[in-house]
């Protein structure tokens, strides 16, 4: 694998992914195995979760200094009861120009999907590691049937949530048997299916090289049932490189963190649902600004502290990796503690 290593200065801030919970009803070993996040894991106290007016004053800030684009994730950002209320504060932000969220869409009902969309939601991005129930349900471990996230689907498209993307994480021998059939269950579709490399977030699920397929390879594989040709990135810094299917059925994205790192172009930051900033979603520490917050800072010194900190940041985490081959010996934060 090659890479090149990327001036990491000159990356502007355009993204902000806001966790709100570090709790999930899934069970996906990828993320949040079992064995780690059983009865005895000690998930954050309520009372440690930033307020929906802590966020909506933190994303204030944020769009002050270029965030434009905020994305609403998790551990399952739908557990946090009364989402929709947040959504629609964070749509008075001045400055925000678009709203998202990733779920794994098991909560994901046809009134919640509308209460999303009236409430400003603009986007939704959803997980579905396999499109045979088998895979999916020994995937996400606890049983959660295709069935029901394809209804979470329909929900959000009646809702008029569009486009509306699905994660694949692949693994090898885990479920990329399932990689074409789920090209095909979606192709026709508006929806854009993403296959996204395995990656070692975090430290408990014992990632290892040759667990990733790349991306190039899921590009033979769909490209061998049906051309496909890649598409322009919609804007710098765009993660997936986008195909389309030459017959004109749809278009797939790939997701490559491991094989291809983008670190040159990462424009995002991550709060996490306890109120710290991550410049990188491979950091050890974060930033707190909720102490900051509760202390009763200004925006004004809100702005100078987290101008500091995006100027100084020197993250490449993935281009390490890649000239390393193995994960980069780190401890890092987990994915369901920040997002994705
Ligand atoms: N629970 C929600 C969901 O699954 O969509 C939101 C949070 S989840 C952490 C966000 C995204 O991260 C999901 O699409 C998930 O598949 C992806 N993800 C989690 N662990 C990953 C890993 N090790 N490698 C690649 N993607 C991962
Ligand atoms: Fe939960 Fe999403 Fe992590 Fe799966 S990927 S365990 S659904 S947070
Ligand atoms: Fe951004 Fe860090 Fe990922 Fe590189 S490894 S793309 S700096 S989050």
């Amino acid at each position: 694998m090659t890479g090149a290593v990327t001036d990491t200065m000159d990356r502007p801030l355009r993204d902000l992914r806001i966790s709100l919970t570090d709790r999930c009803n899934f069970r996906c070993a990828y993320c949040m195995p079992k064995a780690l996040f059983g009865a005895n894991h000690a998930f954050m106290p309520r009372s440690e979760l930033l307020t929906f007016e802590e966020i909506t004053r933190v994303a204030g800030v944020f769009t002050g200094l270029g965030v434009r684009k905020l994305r609403l994730t998790g551990g399952e950002p739908l557990i946090r009861r009364d989402i929709e209320d947040l959504v629609a504060m964070l749509a008075g932000v001045d400055g925000v120009e678009d709203i998202s969220l990733t779920t794994n869409a098991s909560l994901l009902t046809l009134d919640k999907a509308r209460a999303l969309k009236a409430a400003g939601l603009n986007r939704i991005t959803v997980s579905l590691d396999g499109i045979d129930d088998a895979t999916f349900q020994a995937m996400n471990d606890v049983g959660f049937p295709v069935a029901k996230v394809l209804e979470g689907i329909a929900n959000a498209e009646r809702a008029g949530l569009a486009p509306i993307k699905i994660n694949m994480v692949v693994q090898r021998g885990i479920n990329d048997h399932d990689i074409v059939p789920m090209a095909e269950h979606f192709r026709g579709t508006p929806h854009i299916v993403r296959f996204i490399e395995y990656m070692d977030v975090g430290n408990s699920n014992g990632w290892r090289l040759d667990q990733v397929l790349p991306s190039r390879e899921v590009v033979e594989r769909v490209g061998a049932h049906w051309p496909i040709e890649p598409v322009a990135r919609n804007y710098r810094g765009e993660v997936a490189e986008r195909y389309r299917y030459t017959d004109g059925a749809g278009e797939i994205g790939m997701i490559s963190s491991v094989t291809q790192p983008f670190c040159g172009d990462c424009s995002r930051a991550r709060l996490s649902a306890e109120g710290k900033l991550f410049t990188c979603l491979f950091a050890s520490a974060g930033h707190d600004i909720r102490d900051r917050l509760r202390a009763g800072a200004s925006d004004e010194s809100l702005t100078e502290y987290l101008q500091g900190i995006w100027s100084r940041r020197a993250d490449r985490y993935s281009e390490l990796r890649t000239h390393e081959t193995k994960p980069v010996d780190t401890r890092k934060i987990e994915m369901s503690y920040i997002g994705g």
